[in-house]
């Protein structure tokens, strides 16, 4: 760990070009009003468009900037892994690019760190310029996740946070693959502690999470955090051989004690394709738990990199 860095920052870019320059701007008005030694660590996800040349631009200027270039796009959550890999500070904040967080909550967020708290989380009170769409789905998931999970993961939290130096090093033993970055940060536990804000629009350009990211992303964090729609099976499959037996001793006892036999064709389709449908559902169900199995067993590594951000601080380093 270099002494030299007090706070790390970590900021994950996906085709940002629009907001990073604005992004390094504000950051960096914050943390210089801070007056301790910080470091702005961006990770280029693999973006598409002129991202990764701008920031390298701000780095031949300013050396507080450091990139983490991703030989491809690994996503959001592996790009924060990555940053907390690479991380020197002895607090370390996430935050995203897009300036939907603000940068100004940082000194708040310090100020509780001081306190004694090694995890400072924000919590959206508010979120602003988000459709109805994703602020629904989104409050549906958080509070599905916290009925379906042990692990007490706040609801309306996303990845913006402080953590700790300790923290950040438990996080690192954690090397999971398909990750949810906000349930694993309740899952090493320490001292938490939230601060509430409102979630401002986007600075520019468009959200990085279509809804196949969403999907997916929601899944990582259910399937991660919880067995229970494993169990789903179990209790259909009891409540539906149960009621199927009661149709069954009401079907022999019409045909034996009254004149109308039950009639077929129509019911039975019914049945078939509902009981069809249902056992494809729990296939699909276990098939998501059997994948994120498969890709634990095949020990990929989590990302890979172009470059290494520190290369002249370590050859300096290994000189003196
Ligand atoms: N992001 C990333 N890789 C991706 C998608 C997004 O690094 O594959 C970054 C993105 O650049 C931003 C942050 O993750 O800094 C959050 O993305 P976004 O703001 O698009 O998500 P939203 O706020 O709409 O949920
Ligand atoms: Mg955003």
């Amino acid at each position: 760990m270099d002494q030299n860095v007090r706070y790390s920052i970590i900021i994950p870019v996906y085709n940002e070009e629009a907001v990073v320059e604005e992004t390094y701007r504000r950051l960096t008005g914050v943390m210089k009003s801070l007056q301790e030694p910080y470091e702005l660590l961006f990770i280029n996800d693999g973006s598409k468009d002129h991202t990764a040349e701008i920031v390298e631009g701000v780095a031949k200027r300013d050396h507080s900037v450091k990139l983490l270039d991703f030989s491809r796009n690994f996503g959001h959550q592996i790009a924060i892994t990555a940053g907390m890999d690479y991380a020197r500070g002895e607090a370390i904040i996430i935050i995203d690019a897009d300036l939907q967080d603000p940068p100004e909550l940082i000194p708040d967020m310090i100020e509780k760190w001081k306190d004694g708290y090694e995890v400072v989380y924000a919590k959206r009170a508010k979120r602003k310029g988000e459709t109805l769409f994703k602020k629904w789905t989104a409050a549906i998931f958080y509070r599905t996740l916290r009925s379906l999970t042990e692990v007490d993961i706040p609801i309306d939290t996303g990845d913006f946070r402080l953590m700790d130096r300790r923290v950040c090093e438990a996080m690192r033993s954690v090397r999971e693959k398909n990750r949810f970055v906000r349930g694993l940060v309740s899952w090493v536990g320490f001292r938490q502690t939230a601060i509430e804000y409102e979630r401002d629009e986007r600075f520019a350009g468009e959200t990085k999470y279509p809804l196949k990211k969403m999907l997916r992303f929601s899944m990582d964090g259910i399937t991660s955090f919880s067995h229970k729609p494993l169990k789903l099976a179990t209790y259909l499959g009891f409540l539906i051989s149960f009621s199927s037996f009661i149709y069954l001793l009401v079907s022999v006892c019409q045909r034996l004690f009254t004149t109308n036999t039950v009639s077929g064709w129509t019911s039975l389709i019914a049945c078939v394709l509902l009981l069809n449908g249902v056992i494809l559902i729990l296939l699909g169900i276990l098939g998501e738990y059997v994948g994120r199995i498969y890709d634990e067993t095949k020990g990929r590594p989590l990302y890979l990199l172009r470059n290494n951000p520190y290369a002249e601080v370590s050859a300096r380093k290994e000189v003196s």
